[in-house]
């Protein structure tokens, strides 16, 4: 079988590997000149092998986690991934959230309880939401958005700030008034009502490249640097750029699986699947990766930045670089206002945010090397479309195609999930299972 791949990020990865497995021979079309898509390695000239983006994987990502394991037998997948249970912490130290070491669902309920930084009734509140969305199974009205979720819990404006907005940010990296309650629901499902594993979280100690998208390109033919501009499903066949193949996975974002797709002839259906992709909206996210004058140890790998935006306080999130001692990156989710920033002295406003917010944290006291050493040099990135907008109603294409030869993979299919590696991963892996079932059923 010889069959193509147009993509070479998470989901057009997991789909080659997959449809290799199955005994295909598999030529894989990318834009870029390396494997990884949005989530990829960056060379920087001071800093080295950096990503385009901080990336935050959790122990509910399983599907992801296998496929590490099968591309890297031979490495522990400690020496890929730095794992910390559930621990959320403002970088002042007056919030935190941490996971106890009890069988799930205790250790969740024990953090919500004991949550540093809340008051009793807003621990209470935010226990009481959790135990009685799990007793309606994690469902909420179609068209509800997360705000109007928390609004009908009860939940108070402080537990929204210091909890819920950021999680629903970091997750769906939509507004809260905007997002859609039932993505972030399945979110907090698969990592909070589950093993206790499964609400870990994991950041990378190896480039996003090196993580497996790597190793996984060494296994297929790579056409890097090769823009594909026509992508045509017949009954037969289907070619790219001219070229014929029994199959394709188009694992391309949304607008370009738009602008690329080219039918021998249209059908209804083919208009409805036009429509749902060109109906998609995306919001950026800035990360900022800096490279400090010696080794800085922040109270904890991952901290919550209080935002200030008149004061271009704009970070969100900081994380330590599992990598190196002296670099750390700052995470600006849902940044269209970032957008409308100064940049030329956003690394100062950024500097000044973290050491003033650190040096509240009550580790600090009396520790002069818990200050934020000077910024020797940085790397700004922001990616315009890094996701799509998470918003209720929307209709996200399925992984088959209106054509038998042709199935669509990528974050933004149907997967219940909203624009994260795990959903990336899982439409991949269908998207070459659907694709090998049509293939049997026109070929019997
Ligand atoms: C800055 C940032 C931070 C993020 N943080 C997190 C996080 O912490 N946790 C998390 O789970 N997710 C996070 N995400 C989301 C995650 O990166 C995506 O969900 C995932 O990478 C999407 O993979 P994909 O394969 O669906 O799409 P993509 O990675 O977009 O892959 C599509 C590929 O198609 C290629 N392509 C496009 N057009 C053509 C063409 N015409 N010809 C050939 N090739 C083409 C592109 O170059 C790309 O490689 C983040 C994303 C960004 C950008």
């Amino acid at each position: 079988m010889k069959l193509a791949v147009v993509g070479a990020g998470w989901a057009g990865l997991a789909a080659a590997v997959a449809l290799k497995a199955a005994g295909a021979t598999v030529t894989v079309f990318e834009a870029a000149p390396l494997a990884g898509g949005r989530a990829r390695r960056v060379d920087d000239l001071n800093m080295g092998a950096i990503d385009n983006g901080q990336h935050l994987l959790l122990g509910a990502y399983t599907e992801t986690l296998a496929l590490l394991k099968q591309l890297h037998p031979e490495r522990a997948v400690s020496d890929l991934l730095q794992k910390t249970p559930l621990h959320l912490e403002s970088a002042d130290g007056t919030f935190r959230l941490k996971a106890a070491n009890l069988p799930s669902p205790f250790h969740t309920l024990w953090a919500l309880l004991t949550a540093r930084g809340l008051s009793w009734h807003e621990r209470w509140l935010a226990t009481l939401m959790i135990v009685s969305l799990k007793q309606k199974h994690w469902q909420a009205p179609e068209r509800l958005s997360v705000a109007q979720l928390l609004e009908q819990h009860h939940q108070s404006a402080e537990l929204c700030r210091q909890l819920w907005i950021p999680l629903c940010l970091a997750s769906l990296n939509t507004a809260s008034d905007q997002a859609c309650a039932q993505l972030f629901l399945n979110v907090l499902r698969d990592s909070l009502d589950a093993p206790r594993a499964h609400s870990d979280m994991l950041i990378p100690r190896v480039d996003l490249t090196e993580l497996w998208p790597q190793a996984a390109a060494e296994t297929v033919t790579m056409r890097y640097r090769h823009i594909v501009r026509d992508v045509c499903p017949t009954p037969t066949a289907v070619t790219i750029d001219g070229e014929a193949f029994e199959g394709c996975v188009l694992a391309t974002p949304p607008y370009a699986c738009a602008r690329i797709l080219k039918p021998s002839e249209n059908s209804r259906a083919s208009e409805t699947l036009m429509a749902q992709l060109e109906a998609f909206e995306y919001r950026a996210i800035a990360t900022l990766t800096l490279q400090l004058d010696a080794a800085w140890h922040p109270p904890h790998s991952v901290l919550l930045l209080d935002e200030n935006p008149s004061r271009g306080h704009l970070g969100q999130w900081l994380f330590k670089r599992p990598q190196a001692n002296d670099q750390v990156t700052v995470v600006v989710s849902d940044a269209a206002d970032f957008l409308k920033h100064d940049r030329a002295s956003f690394v100062d406003k950024i500097a000044t945010q973290i050491r003033e917010q650190v040096q509240r944290h009550p580790n600090s006291r009396g520790h002069s090397q818990l200050t934020m050493p000077a910024v020797k040099a940085h790397r700004l990135i922001v990616e315009k479309r890094a996701t799509f907008a998470a918003v209720p109603g929307l209709q996200r294409p399925h992984n088959q195609s209106p054509w038998a030869r042709l199935s669509l993979a990528g974050d933004w299919t149907d997967t219940g999930y909203p624009a994260v590696l795990e959903g990336a991963v899982r439409s991949g892996k269908q998207a070459a299972k659907t694709l090998l079932e049509a293939l049997r059923g026109v070929s019997a």
